[in-house]
């Protein structure tokens, strides 16, 4: 197949040469000439520009920052001809980035005007899951372009799950992140009232990860070195998962629970700590890095 794979960054170029390693016709594009030059540093062939690469392409897959960009990508901006324009009839888009899950519905939507077929396939995974083609792909799309998706998807990833229809992808993303962002402040508040009552991190681990105090944000990301050697705890809360994307994907959430109403008191308040958290230099750092915030307030 001829893949267009436009936004070559932390993520795409990764997924870009993964997908490329699995004998498709990969043709690279970002609007940013590091990130081309990076590109063609790795042996992948970039285009002239993101609509000559989406021109001749079969599928055409996106891995921008924000919805904005993929919209404008989509339609072009200030007259100049978008990939919606100039893919052949009937090509699919598949967007990987995460975004709201409205701009998804509405992505979507544009491509179906035009006569294309489009997938909302973020992912969970991180830099580490792009660069091992481990990542988690949730879809939104229908069954038959997700079929059509599906080897490509699993060329990049590990798990691959059809969510439902346009915008689900998006909007299962959106939720399994703001149950970590308040397990993860949940996790990190217990061990720091554990320590003022006199009790070992050890013994805490050991009792809540086999007692129903179990999750990820304790077992695998477990906020304090010792109990879990590979947590980011352990190198000074060096990411992982950066505070800045947890605040992003914490502001997509927001954006979810005002079109919806959804009383999410929990999730509102994580929002504003990791807005806080993200202000400072716990952008940089890992999430878990939010009960050096705790204990300090403490
Ligand atoms: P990044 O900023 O490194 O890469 C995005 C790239 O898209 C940039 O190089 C930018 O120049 C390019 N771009 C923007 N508009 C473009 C256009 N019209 N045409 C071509 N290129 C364009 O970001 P990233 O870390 O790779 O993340 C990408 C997406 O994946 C984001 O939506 C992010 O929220 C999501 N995500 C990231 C991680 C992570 O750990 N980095 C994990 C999960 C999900």
């Amino acid at each position: 197949m001829r893949i267009a794979f436009l936004g070559l960054g932390h993520m795409g170029l990764p997924m870009a040469r993964n997908l490329a390693a699995t004998g498709h016709a990969v043709t690279g594009f970002d609007v940013f000439e590091g990130a081309r030059e990076a590109a063609r540093s790795a042996g992948l062939p970039v285009a002239e520009s993101a609509t000559d690469a989406a021109a001749t392409a079969d599928v055409v897959i996106t891995m921008f920052q924000s919805g904005r960009q993929v919209i404008d990508a989509y339609t072009g901006v200030e007259g100049s001809a978008g990939l919606l324009s100039v893919a052949q009839p009937g090509t699919l888009l598949i967007d990987c980035s995460t975004i709201a899950v409205d701009e998804a519905r509405e992505a979507h939507a544009l491509a179906e005007a035009s006569g294309h077929r489009s997938l909302d396939a973020p992912v969970s995974g991180g830099v580490v899951g792009a660069e091992n083609a481990t990542l988690a792909f949730m879809v939104g799309g229908t069954d038959d372009d997700f079929e059509a998706a599906r080897p490509l998807l699993e060329a990049m990833g590990r798990r691959v799950v059809h969510c439902g229809e346009a915008g689900l992808g998006q909007a299962a993303k959106v939720c399994n992140n703001m149950i970590l962002a308040v397990s993860q402040i949940a996790v990190a508040e217990a061990f720091v009232l554990g320590e003022r009552l006199g009790l070992s991190h050890q013994a805490l681990f050991d009792v809540a990860s086999n007692a129903s105090g179990q999750c990820w944000a304790l077992t695998t990301n477990c906020p304090v070195p010792g109990p879990v050697p590979t947590s980011p705890a352990n190198r000074d809360y060096q990411p992982g998962f950066a505070g800045a994307l947890m605040n992003k994907d914490l502001g997509l959430a927001e954006q979810a629970i005002a079109l919806t109403g959804v009383d999410a008191r929990m999730g509102m308040l994580a929002r504003e700590i990791y807005r806080d958290f993200a202000a400072g230099p716990g952008a940089g750092q890992d999430f878990s890095g939010i009960i050096k915030t705790i204990r300090e307030d403490a």
